[in-house]
């Protein structure tokens, strides 16, 4: 961090500065030009409020030179971070397939999905089974029953599961949940994060709603902090001011968040586009702009789902979508794939 002070500041309030930075443990260099005088601040500066330094009376301007997040910081871990969710890879070259309904609905259901989007290439299974509805008067998921469902679905295909925790009280009943997912609405719910922080269960982080980048990566900053390093993030939409699509898909953050972080990175162009028409060419540019992996919702009966149904493919839909994502990754491998 770099504190730049203002011309003619008294000497006192400069040195009961430099004392106070000393206090918060870090190194502080300083250079003194002929009109100014520039502080360099080394070492863990994360814990150094940069508004506070800069409503200083004495302080110029104020410039963070490393990002706040370190544990997902690709400058301390250069190499891509690959996640094993019992036997499925992610990362690292290594891209997969969530698909599954929106919600878990009844064991029929599940079992008819399941099997049909792991014949067409899905790696893990999905399913709602606490809903975050914005109305309180729509389905709220079947609960804990929804992951028993989900589990059967497991027993019969083999596939991992995912599904959305909202309260850390649950969290018994995850116990045998593959990945925990973190909805975008939950994005910065930081007691939740903590909690989750203290398992070693793969998390998948959505990003907020309307959250910055930064914000998303404090938010798998806060899960590994508390130890927890298998955290996958996903680009699932930001709202703007466009209306006919559900949020506008930020494909951009993936490059982009490929630069910064370490993190396996997926996109849902589900709740992206709110249209199944639109998650076809979406997912083909996710995997064209180097996802590694996507998440989509299939239900078999889409114009009967209890929740998202405008959004989700049919099994067939979907086939055809994971066929063509195959083709562009196969095109776009030698760009991607360190190991290729
Ligand atoms: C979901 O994946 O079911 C979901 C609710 O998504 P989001 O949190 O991104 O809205
Ligand atoms: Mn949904």
């Amino acid at each position: 961090m770099i504190v730049v002070l203002k011309p003619q500041s008294e000497q006192s309030q400069v040195e009961n500065l430099i004392n106070w930075l000393k206090e918060q443990n870090v190194d502080v260099h300083i250079s003194e030009g002929h009109f100014q005088t520039v502080l360099g601040l080394i070492g863990d500066t994360a814990k150094i409020d940069d508004d506070l330094v800069a409503s200083l009376e004495i302080v110029e301007t104020v410039k963070r030179v490393s990002e706040p997040f370190k544990s997902a910081n690709r400058k301390f871990h250069p190499d891509d971070s690959i996640i094993d969710i019992s036997g499925v890879k992610i990362g690292g070259g290594n891209f997969a397939i969530i698909a599954g309904p929106c919600s878990v609905e009844s064991e029929a259901q599940m079992i008819e999905v399941s099997t049909k989007v792991k014949a067409a290439g899905a790696k893990l299974l999905r399913g709602g089974a606490f809903k975050p509805r914005t109305s309180p008067y729509d389905f709220q998921g079947l609960k804990a029953e929804g992951i028993e469902l989900l589990l059967e679905a497991k027993k019969v295909t083999g596939m991992p599961i995912v599904t959305e925790i909202m309260n850390a009280n649950h969290l018994p009943l995850f116990e045998h949940v593959d990945v925990i997912q973190v909805g975008a609405r939950n994005m910065q719910n930081f007691e939740l994060l903590k909690e989750l922080g203290k398992t070693n269960k793969t998390i998948l982080l959505k990003r907020g709603l309307a959250s910055t980048l930064k914000e998303m990566l404090m938010s798998a900053e806060y899960i590994m902090a508390g130890g927890n390093e298998n955290v996958i993030l996903c680009e699932r939409g930001i709202r703007t001011y466009e209306t006919y699509t559900r949020n506008t898909l930020d494909l951009s953050a993936v490059p982009m968040l490929r630069e910064l972080t370490h993190l396996p990175i997926i996109v849902d162009p589900s709740h992206a586009t709110g249209l199944s028409r639109l998650v076809k060419p979406m997912a083909m540019a996710a995997a064209a702009c180097g996802a590694d992996g996507l998440m989509i919702e299939v239900h078999n009966n889409p114009k009967a789902a209890l929740c998202d149904g405008a959004q989700s493919l049919t099994p067939e839909q979907f086939a055809d979508v994971a066929k063509r994502v195959e083709a562009i990754r196969e095109v776009v491998k030698a760009e991607y794939d360190p190991t290729f």
